[in-house]
């Protein structure tokens, strides 16, 4: 995988006549209009942007979604507006009202776990759909299951409690993805099957550890995983423990952390 910042330099000039001024006044002007990196592809048609941290893009000729995006506006520009922006749960790192209304526009639908939905503004709540754990729902045409996600360890239960936060299944350019949010190796995880691209958080002490994560990505055995959510996590030693298991997963990195 090669990322390459592409940075694109437009110059544009205008003459500006006006009798104050000498007819021959020019002026330049400059604008950075591009520097998203170029995507990673999977297939022809499904380009995939990590963002950062858990916020991720994805893109086809005809949808452009959104996962937990945060941070500032400008870490967005030069994408394709969102069509649908997905929400897993509330935390700080995953959802941010400030920069949902400023992404959200006439036409971007929203889709939330429901403890989410209850604290959208009311503009933004009226373009939501919210999934319960189980749940299916059709925004623009796209079906997307939302998968349970939440702490099995006892001492990590409190940060994300059984039966309130999501991750999402949904098919997009031919491919079936997985977004898992903030979770530990739960059995609806385990129990997935045909999935081509798969998002998988390993942070301690909030999600999970990088084996769980590796045996859990080893049962359900996506095509591709990016690790994502995983900070100083050895990512290594995850990328070792499922190519050592010998399944078909490719492990990818992004520039999550750049
Ligand atoms: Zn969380
Ligand atoms: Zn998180």
């Amino acid at each position: 995988m090669t990322l390459t910042r592409r940075q694109t330099l437009s110059l544009g000039t205008a003459a500006l006549a006006a009798p104050l001024l000498p007819s021959a006044f020019t002026w330049s002007a400059q604008a950075q209009e591009d520097s998203m990196a170029e995507p990673d592809m999977l297939g022809d048609e499904l380009s995939i942007y990590p963002i950062s941290h858990a916020s991720l893009a994805l893109v086809t000729s005809g949808l452009t979604i959104y996962a937990d995006p945060v941070g500032n506006a400008g870490m967005y520009e030069g994408l394709p507006p969102a069509d649908i922006i997905l929400v897993t749960h509330e935390h700080g790192d995953h959802y941010n009202a400030e920069l949902l209304a400023a992404l959200t526009g006439e036409n971007t639908q929203l889709v939330t776990n429901p403890a989410v939905h209850g604290m959208l503004p009311g503009d933004l709540q009226a373009k939501s759909t919210a999934l319960a754990n189980g749940e299916s729902g059709t925004i623009m045409d796209l079906a997307i299951d939302a998968i349970p996600a939440y702490n099995t360890t006892p001492d990590r239960l409190n940060y994300h409690p059984e039966g309130r936060d999501n991750g999402y299944v949904f098919s997009l350019g031919g491919q079936r993805v997985y977004i898992a949010g903030d979770t530990e190796d739960v059995p609806a995880m385990r129990a997935l099957t045909g999935i081509d691209l798969a998002f998988v958080p390993m942070l301690l002490p909030f999600t999970m550890s990088v084996e769980q994560a590796a045996s859990a990505v080893n049962e359900f055995a996506p095509g591709v995983v990016y690790p994502y959510h995983y900070r100083d996590s050895d990512i290594e030693q995850f990328k070792a423990l499922v190519d050592e298991a010998g399944g078909a997963t490719e492990v990818r990195f992004g520039p999550w952390y750049a």
